[in-house]
């Protein structure tokens, strides 16, 4: 069996499974025992958290914390309006539109890593929103609209299918005419980087005239490891470009030695540092945002100025209708 799916079959979903890594904390107890919540990690990830330290950056991105049930500031069915699910156009669930020539084709609500700041809760973690993720129906949409020139495949976690299935998608999308770039959202270097495989590499090698963009998201330089660099290597040599998508999480990542590591740390293993987001208005995740203007400074006091430039990603906004930075 391949090791990745080894890991995904030892998903560290359980309290038990847990402990087997860390000495869990009182209040990290009370929440996995009390929230009705989707958490879990790979091995791999999960052996990455400090044992002894409940403020170890990975371990508050993987651990369901009791703080997800204060809600001051996160919008209720937060993306119906994030992804203009209910304003008139009609779409196949798995179409996500903010542009007039790019959308989100999200195809899965499954994910190696169930990040507690994920802006997507309401579909991978907490499973309010229920959407079809029928993939034919949306190729069948984007065939339809010659607007759209790029696809960025997310979820959930595409890398989680299968090689076949990868290739399929991206032999369909290249069938048609109009679609000029293919990007992947996914965690999977950073989370399980064992996916990586012979098999996806061919599936994503070999020139051709759409070429596959991936971006990655890693939040501390906690996360990046020999593997890593590993996994990123391989999909440069399938010519495959990978950036990185960090958000801006308080007591994460919102210093500004952290945030300065991070960026000159993506660069040593070849990621690119694209954006940082500015966290989200999603539900429960008020504990991880900070004031606004914090990643601005970030990039002021950490980037401009104090290392390549290389390293200086966009600080963005997501909104409804595109990113402000
Ligand atoms: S891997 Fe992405 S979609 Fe999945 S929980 Fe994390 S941030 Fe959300």
């Amino acid at each position: 069996m391949e090791e990745w799916i080894e890991q995904l079959q030892n998903s560290v979903n359980t309290l038990d499974k847990l402990k087997e890594f860390i000495n869990v904390s009182p209040e990290e107890e009370k929440a996995i025992t009390t929230l009705h919540t989707k958490w879990g990690t790979t091995p791999y990830f999960a052996s990455l958290m400090d044992p002894d330290d409940p403020n170890c950056p990975v371990r508050k991105q993987v651990i369901p914390s009791m703080k997800e049930k204060e809600n001051r500031y996160g919008m209720h069915d937060y993306l119906l309006w994030k992804e203009n699910r209910r304003n008139g156009e009609v779409r196949p669930d798995s179409i996500a539109r903010q542009y007039y020539d790019r959308i989100a084709f999200t195809v899965t609500d499954t994910c190696a890593n169930y990040c507690r700041h994920c802006f997507r809760k309401e579909i991978v973690v907490d499973h309010d929103l229920k959407l079809r993720f029928d993939v034919e129906e949306g190729l069948q949409w984007i065939r339809e609209h010659k607007e759209i020139r790029d696809v960025l495949i997310t979820g959930g976690d595409p890398f989680l299918f299968s090689d076949d299935k990868i290739e399929y998608i991206i032999k369909k999308l290249r069938e048609i005419p109009h679609v000029e770039m293919i990007r992947f959202g996914t965690r999977i270097p950073i989370v399980l980087p064992h996916r990586i495989t012979t098999g996806l590499k061919k599936a994503l090698s070999g020139f051709h005239r759409i070429p596959i963009w991936v971006n990655t998201q890693c939040n501390h330089p906690k996360e990046i490891t020999e593997k890593t660099a590993r996994a990123v290597h391989d999909l440069l040599s399938c010519g495959v470009n990978v950036g990185n998508q960090a958000v801006l999480l308080k007591g994460i990542n919102d210093d500004v030695e952290t945030f300065r590591n991070l960026h000159q740390k993506l660069l040593t293993i070849r990621i690119r540092p694209y954006y940082v987001f500015c966290c989200e208005p999603a539900p429960g995740i008020d504990h991880f945002r900070t004031p606004l203007e914090k990643g601005a400074e970030l990039i002021r006091d950490a980037l401009r100025g104090h290392t390549t430039g290389l390293a200086q990603p966009i600080y963005v906004i997501a909104t409804n209708i595109g990113k402000f930075g």
